[in-house]
């Protein structure tokens, strides 16, 4: 009888803490979302300090940076930029802190030492107990996130930190991801019609990819990119709507190819994107790139609707370590040969260049196989 009471009550306390868990993670993932949407870094740490906070109803969130971690100039020059009136931000140096730099640490704001207090959990007087995540990026230290709750019982040294730590890895990603982003803005990589990074962002980023490759013994694509009639749109529907199509057509063709690869605008109204991989992968990329902006759907003044294509021109190569600006050049120039031949013979459609023909007829993957994925 007692045991099964026991049981019971061992039960319900699972049930409890599973269903507490459950809450939690679908709260993080919510913040999740919101700061991959961030628009750069003054957003982010809104998110981070701000909206964190109000969900988890903490009475404070504070990110604190390294001022020695890589990508640390970059932030400090979007700081120094955008200015976010956030006293949630803090700088400074690891060393003397004497936190751990890969586990979360939970306890009574009391119980941590005087340098932590003052770097990074403040002083209010409701704070009493604290998270401290670690923001790690590879092998290095990016800086903490401390979270603070007006409990006691919130952050319990011995805690299971599970979800705690998902999160810091989030973040961590999330701020490098911003990082870099600010980093081209700061560096002029950045297309500000489309948003996307520049020609001189992706031919330097072609020289990395080929050298990377080399490494992994795996090849590099490149899809050349070219609107279809784009003068049309300009003379039919004016400049303005012909902007439009291009920020529609570059935010579709960003959608279409992985986060990790790179998608740029060359100029005008061409576009290219950078892949691993070979002839069949470049080919799935490239219909489906097709496809989705031929069902773009862009509409003029008048809510009429402009119609979009494009040709595409692929060129694959081995990675190289050998002279990669010359490789990376042939790269784009083969692409841009196939484009060519692309519009020659009808444009809205895939050109592979020539010496792939064979490859491309061998592997091709039928409609249906790409159109499952
Ligand atoms: P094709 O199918 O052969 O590529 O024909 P096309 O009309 O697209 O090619 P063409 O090279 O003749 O015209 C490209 C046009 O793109 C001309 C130029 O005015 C327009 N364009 C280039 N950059 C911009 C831009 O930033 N905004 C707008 N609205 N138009 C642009
Ligand atoms: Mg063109
Ligand atoms: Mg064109």
């Amino acid at each position: 009888m007692t045991e099964s009471t026991n049981i019971g009550e061992r039960l319900r306390s699972l049930v409890n803490t599973v269903q507490r868990n459950e809450r939690a993670l679908q709260r993080f993932q919510q913040i999740e979302l919101r700061l991959i949407e961030a628009e750069d870094f003054a957003a982010f740490l809104g998110i981070l300090t701000g909206e964190l906070a109000q969900v988890f109803d903490l009475c404070a969130a504070t990110l604190w940076l390294d001022d020695g971690a890589r990508l640390a100039a970059e932030l400090h020059a979007a700081v120094a930029q955008s200015a976010p009136a956030s006293g949630q931000l803090r700088w400074g140096r690891t060393a003397g802190l004497e936190l751990s730099a890969t586990a979360p640490q939970l306890g009574l704001v009391g119980a941590f030492s005087a340098e932590v207090r003052a770097a990074l959990l403040g002083s209010t007087p409701e704070s009493a107990s604290a998270a401290i995540l670690p923001l790690r990026h590879r092998s290095g230290l990016l800086g903490y996130l401390s979270l603070v709750s007006e409990s006691n019982e919130r952050f319990v040294e011995g805690m299971a930190t599970d979800l705690l730590a998902r999160f810091a890895g989030f973040v961590s990603a999330g701020l490098v991801n911003v990082a870099q982003r600010e980093q081209l803005k700061h560096l002029g990589m950045t297309d500000s019609l489309t948003g996307l990074p520049n020609r001189r962002y992706v031919e330097m980023r072609l020289e990395e990819e080929l050298q990377r490759a080399a490494r992994h013994a795996v090849s590099v694509a490149c899809l050349f990119m070219d609107l279809d009639h784009f003068k049309k749109v300009n003379d039919t529907h004016g400049h303005a709507v012909g902007d439009r199509v291009l920020a529609a057509v570059g935010a579709c063709i960003r959608a279409a190819v992985r986060l990790g690869e790179t998608v740029a605008r060359f100029g005008g109204e061409e576009f290219v994107a950078v892949l691993q991989g070979d002839c069949a992968n470049a080919n799935v990329v490239a219909e489906r790139v097709r496809r989705a902006v031929e069902a773009l759907v862009v509409r003029d003044n008048d809510g009429g609707e402009v119609p979009v294509t494009l040709s595409i021109g692929v060129a694959v190569m081995p990675g190289t370590t050998a002279d990669k600006g010359a490789a990376a050049r042939a790269l784009i120039e083969a692409a841009d040969g196939a484009l060519y031949r692309a519009k020659r013979s009808g444009r809205n459609r895939v050109v592979f260049a020539e010496n792939h023909e064979d490859e491309i007829a061998a592997a091709a993957p039928s409609d249906e196989a790409d159109a499952q994925r």
